[in-house]
């Protein structure tokens, strides 16, 4: 790089920073008067949509906010499924937004069926405050004075598949495949913040692309950080780099990238050019890889200072795996958000919680008590109106399309950041367990696995879990499914392993307990499951379409196909 180019990164990466800093600024004035922002989104969405055939249906011309609370139902997404579809058929945005479509973001479906939520520019232009925001914390937190510097790249994990489009021509794919895609800017951000070239973003195939996104952070003597959607995106790389390190060397000593990956002509010749042997290189690393895996992050990249990632929810199981590669190299879990809103950020690092301040610009929010959510219209609240140490559903009316629209994720309020709640992710209600109308939590669930695996020793960690709900056996009973990382040789007393996680249950929820002394459920059955079984059920469901990086594990599997293959893994 000339210096001419490298004072205009430099200079670049400054407004860059500025940019975000400002957002994050004004993130932060808007939890000061967050009620007031909130009246004034909704007073704007019902402006801006009371042309459209929906709006004049509830004749949103004419309603108050209070009003509009009344009169329009809380909705799910069976509310919208049939307009989406037709929209996606004739292309005639106007039934249900003012504003045309640019994507429609096939959500990850994993518990239920797949959705198309609506993506405007408006839509799009609420996400760029709160991604910025987090971007400034992480790199004023993290890098401190090396956030403008132009080598202090980091490693981003993510790809895009190609777009689909739908009968009317209206692109389809996931909201990351859609913000990579359709970015004017992203070859520059790419080129100024990230180790890997531009061309990598764009494999369709997510093991090859996070092959070549560790191959050059390899090569990127100072790597500062490690970004992606989930921790389990970030596992899942550190698993590749453990598994295929020695065809990775050979790379980098021969300067050849792998013959094997399934590439396009274009990329494979973008990504060669820019190899060249480095034996040395390759040498230094192979000593680190040789000492083993545990704390390796630091030892290859001594000056990787985080790693963001979401952790929150039963995403926190794989925050324990990757401690085990990252050492002391603190995880940032910054965001909470879904294709239909952006909902929360992480504005304090510094505590190491996952607490998400509510972001009061992205969507109109109302939260239904935990106690009502079966109801079909339970009353709701709004932001500045939720109990510390309460749990509710969160319910958004979003400015493309989506009004009182019930997220089925359930959040507990832990305090406030000026008028905003902070709020912690708990469960999602797809993934509860239902028996007889007595309910069990994802996080019920994974406190007691993660309690009673301590009877297996402390070197047995959990790898991944699952529920299904045993129709075939009466009273009905849960199953759970297990991957642990100790080889037994010979299985386990599992009865232990029941009790122990039942008496978490008990304390948890005294419904289950009084059931369960009831005989109206039966006996759960722990069934521990062979080695892999949850990457090869997560290969099964990425194969179908779906985008590694937005793909999340079913707690609860309701599909037969799902519940057979697990079950043909388990180790009796
Ligand atoms: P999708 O629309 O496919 O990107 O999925 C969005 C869903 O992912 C949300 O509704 C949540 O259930 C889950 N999710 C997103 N952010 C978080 C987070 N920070 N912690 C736990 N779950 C999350």
């Amino acid at each position: 790089m000339n210096l001419f180019n490298k004072i205009q990164d430099i200079f670049l990466l400054y407004l860059l920073q500025l940019g975000a800093i400002r957002s994050l600024k004004s993130l932060q004035k808007d939890t000061i008067n967050a009620v007031s922002v909130q009246q004034k989104l909704i007073k704007n969405i019902l402006k801006l949509q009371k042309d459209t055939e929906y709006g004049k249906r509830y004749n949103f011309a004419a309603l108050t906010v209070a009003e509009f609370q009344t009169i329009h139902p809380l909705t799910t997404y069976e509310n919208y499924r049939e307009v989406i579809e037709d929209i996606a058929n004739t292309g005639n945005f106007s039934q249900l937004v003012a504003e045309p479509i640019i994507l429609f973001q096939e959500t990850s479906g994993t518990t239920g069926k797949s959705k198309l939520i609506p993506r405007t520019k408006s839509l799009q232009s609420t996400l760029q405050k709160p991604f910025q925001a987090v971007n400034a914390i992480a790199r004023s937190y993290y890098l401190k004075g090396r956030a403008y510097a132009t080598d202090s790249r980091g490693l981003a994990l993510a790809n895009a598949q190609p777009l689909k489009s739908t009968p009317s021509g209206i692109p389809k794919g996931t909201g990351t495949s859609g913000g990579i895609r359709q970015s004017k800017s992203f070859q520059k951000i790419v080129s100024l913040n990230f180790s890997s070239p531009v061309g990598i973003f764009l494999i369709p195939d997510y093991k090859t692309a996070y092959y070549c996104h560790i191959l050059f952070a390899l090569l990127e003597p100072k790597l500062s950080y490690i970004t992606a959607n989930f921790a389990s995106n970030v596992l899942e790389a550190l698993q590749i780099l453990e598994r295929e390190w020695p065809q990775l060397l050979n790379d980098i000593y021969q300067g050849e990238l792998n013959p094997n990956l399934s590439l396009d002509i274009a990329t494979r010749k973008e990504l060669q050019s820019r190899l060249k042997p480095s034996p040395e290189k390759s040498n230094t690393l192979r000593t680190e890889f040789e000492k083993g895996f545990s704390g390796i992050i630091p030892r290859i990249w001594p000056q990787l200072s985080y790693i963001q990632c979401i952790t929150s929810g039963s995403l926190q199981l794989y925050k324990e795996s990757l401690k085990f590669y990252a050492g002391e190299i603190p995880i940032y879990s910054s965001n909470y958000g879904a294709s239909e809103a952006w909902i929360g950020c992480n504005l304090e690092p510094q505590l190491d919680s996952t607490a998400y301040v509510m972001t009061p610009h992205t969507a109109f929010f109302e939260f239904i008590h935990i106690s009502q959510i079966d109801a079909d219209q339970p009353t709701t609240v709004n932001l500045a109106s939720l109990n510390v140490g309460e749990s509710y559903e969160v319910v958004v009316t979003t400015v493309a399309g989506l009004y009182r629209y019930r997220m089925g994720d359930i959040v507990k309020c832990v305090g406030y950041y000026n008028q905003s709640p902070m709020i912690e992710f708990s469960d999602r209600q797809g993934s509860l367990l239902n028996i007889s109308g007595v309910k069990v939590s994802e996080s019920e669930i994974f406190a007691a696995i993660t309690e009673a695996i301590k009877i297996f020793g402390d070197d047995c960690k959990i790898i991944d879990y699952t529920t299904s709900i045993d129709v075939s056996s009466f009273p009905l009973r849960y199953i759970v499914y297990l991957e642990v990382s100790k080889r037994f040789e010979t299985i386990p007393d599992l009865i232990l392993f029941r009790d122990k996680f039942e008496q978490v249950i008990y304390d948890l929820n005294v419904r289950y307990l009084n059931t369960r002394e009831a005989n109206i459920i039966g006996a759960p059955e722990i069934k521990l499951v062979e080695r892999d079984s949850f990457k090869m059920l997560k290969n099964q469901i990425v194969s179908q379409g779906i985008s590694e990086t937005q793909f999340k594990m079913p707690r609860l599997l309701k599909n037969a196909e799902q519940v057979n293959f697990i079950e043909s893994k388990y180790i009796n």
